[in-house]
């Protein structure tokens, strides 16, 4: 077997990325077309099932949420309405991310697919045949989407909690504005032995049935009020919580009350706890961050966590996950859009 699989191996090496993407399709293109054909048939159905500003038929006035609203021709296709009482018209896509989409529904869709065999932009643009600009801005308005299903998760059970760090990252940016917000400049080396504040911290926790949340919260190490918003309303009371001997996590414990399994330095376990599944959730985020997309800027960060919490961590099959992702991205209440995207801070803390 190993033998036949050589020269295939050795073509492949040769193949840039554009034709790598190719084979890739070809290889999951059955895969992909089960998952396009199990269809969000209806546009309107999906947005009405999930919306809650809808009266069955028409969705609520989104400028000022009057009931009194009636059918008002089509636009690209698709039926406007108008509002009786500020005049204002409007269709269905009004505070989704759809709204004013350039690229077809079904472009959306294949999107979305792509993101769940975690392509990168490049890929995806090559997939969806848009541009690479588009096809970032697409990402990050289908993961600002994403982050609404993300605020929504609390955590029961047993978690796991920990902090991981990255590097302070400016990759992309065309401003040179930034430099002067970062924390210290240095000269020369750059390299700090320890914590600094070149580090972006971003606590983690996940529990047994592949439940996480994680998020940016400070430069350096974290306070105990940094940790403790953190953690505030996303877990439920009575859980079990297994953390590191950090003295913080003492506090928010009993502010939450929340069980407290410590696991002291130099041991793995306490009893039949132990941080295994955060050390593996930490090193699996550092791979899709740094090996996979070559790092990531400070400012995408929190968009790459729930990304990973998604498509790594959430316990769903594929498929599943795929549906799930089509269907929310779709009907979520997000006014991302893609001129903005590149304008959202530098440092997100
Ligand atoms: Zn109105």
């Amino acid at each position: 077997m190993k033998m036949k699989l050589k020269p295939i191996v050795e073509m492949l090496r040769n193949l840039n990325v554009d034709e790598l993407t190719e084979v890739m399709m070809i290889l999951t293109g059955s895969k992909l077309e089960t998952v396009i054909d199990d269809p969000i048939k209806s546009f309107k159905e999906l947005i009405l099932k999930r919306k809650a500003t809808s009266l069955g038929d028409r969705p609520y006035c989104p400028h000022c949420q009057s009931h009194r609203v009636v059918k008002n021709g089509h636009k690209d296709g698709r039926q406007r309405f108008i509002c009786k009482d500020c005049k204002h018209t409007y269709t269905w896509t009004n505070n989704t991310i759809l709204y004013g989409m350039k690229i077809s529904y079904d472009t959306l869709l294949i999107y979305c697919d792509c993101m769940m065999h975690k392509m990168t932009i490049r890929q995806c643009a090559t997939c969806c045949r848009i541009s690479k600009s588009s096809s970032f801005d697409w990402r990050h308005k289908i993961l600002d989407a994403l982050q609404n299903m993300h605020n929504e998760v609390v955590l029961n059970g047993i978690i796991e909690s920990d902090e991981t760090y990255f590097g302070l990252s400016f990759k992309g940016c065309k401003n040179p504005d930034i430099l002067t917000r970062l924390p210290h400049k240095r000269g020369g080396s750059n390299h700090v032995r320890g914590i600094s504040d070149e580090l972006v911290c971003v606590p983690c926790s996940v529990n047994l049935n592949g439940l996480s949340i994680g998020r940016i919260t400070n430069l350096g190490r974290p306070t105990i009020d940094e940790l403790s918003g953190f953690i505030k309303g996303r877990i439920e009371e009575g859980s079990f919580f297994v953390t590191d001997s950090l003295n913080s996590y003492d506090q928010i414990a009993e502010d939450n009350n929340l069980t407290h399994i410590k696991i002291e330095s130099g041991k793995h376990k306490n009893g039949m706890f132990n941080i295994q599944k955060i050390n593996s959730y930490h090193s699996e985020l550092k791979r899709m961050i740094n090996d996979l997309f070559k790092g990531v800027a400070t400012k995408y960060l929190n968009n790459y966590v729930v990304y990973h919490n998604f498509v790594n961590i959430a316990k769903e099959s594929v498929i599943e996950k795929t549906k799930i992702l089509k269907e929310f991205v779709c009907s979520t209440i997000c006014n991302s859009r893609g001129y903005k995207v590149n304008l959202r801070d530098a440092i997100p803390v």
